[in-house]
């Protein structure tokens, strides 16, 4: 009976010194004040926040160039033999795609545009369009691609009631992640992603650090969740990472179809 006493009394000791514990712990203590985030002021109607780059709002391809390689790597080895090749030098030509309704369009057999500055981690708004094409389906119904830092493909497609590998459908990485879901609307319509894109890092040996990471929203819906990307997009193989500079720039994918493109503000982070 006593130790059952003792016991009871202990018991209320310790939790009434918790509840003043708590009481006298100034609420202030975990309130921060700095660092105090910039003000942005955001667009309306998904036009581009005030600290974004606009890459394109309709009227030129000024922030446009062609890149030095028309085409894309088909292997890791040509991934890397390319990247070797990037000469800082290169005399770009101006971007040969075509500017029509304020917007862009590809303009087939001219190859990629890429953008003249460079990025590493970001946020990405781009606005597509795939356009009717009659008899098409599969990788053949409207492709493109938006290569982040040049060698990571978002997929660009026609999938809306159009079958293909998923690995390989509108809002996947080519070859490499799945969309969690296909949010695609009809051909002739206008579909927006938003990516926010983290880039990966290499040690002094070339060997991958921190591989590059990616969400992606696709008209509004989550379709890529923090995916952890495998290496650059390849066509043939497994991918693996290929050391390149900490900064590339985002690349446009000339398939040979005329799909379009609108309203592309790039935030860097
Ligand atoms: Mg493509």
């Amino acid at each position: 009976m006593r130790n059952r006493i003792a016991l009871t009394l202990s018991t209320i000791f310790v939790c009434s010194y918790i509840i003043v514990s708590a009481q006298e712990i100034d609420p202030k203590l975990t309130e921060v004040w700095e660092p105090v985030p910039e003000v942005v002021t955001p667009g309306t109607n998904d036009s581009a926040p005030s600290d974004a780059i606009v890459l394109f709002n309709g009227s030129d391809l000024s922030a446009w160039q062609n890149p030095q390689f028309k085409g894309e790597g088909s292997t890791v080895q040509q991934v890397k033999e390319m990247l070797e090749k990037l000469d800082d030098n290169f005399d770009h030509p101006e971007a040969g795609w075509v500017v029509e309704n304020g917007e862009m369009v590809v303009n087939p057999g001219n190859g990629a545009i890429e953008t003249k500055e460079t990025f590493d981690n970001f946020q990405l708004h781009i606005e597509w369009q795939s356009p009717v094409m009659e008899g098409k389906e599969g990788q053949g119904y409207s492709n493109s691609g938006i290569f982040l830092m040049s060698i990571y493909e978002l997929q660009v497609l026609n999938s809306y009631e159009n079958k293909t590998y998923p690995n390989g459908q509108a809002g996947s990485f080519y070859k490499q992640s799945i969309p969690l879901v296909n949010a695609s609307l009809p051909p002739g319509t206008w579909q927006a992603y938003d990516v926010i894109f983290t880039a990966p890092e290499f040690d002094e040996n070339g060997q991958v650090a921190s591989p590059a990471y990616v969400t992606v929203f696709h008209n509004g819906v989550l379709v890529q969740n923090h995916t952890e990307l495998q290496g650059p997009t390849v066509y043939r193989g497994k991918s693996s990472y290929v050391a390149h500079p900490e900064k590339m720039p985002l690349r446009l994918q000339d398939h040979g179809d005329k799909v379009r493109f609108k309203n592309i503000w790039i935030r860097e982070l």
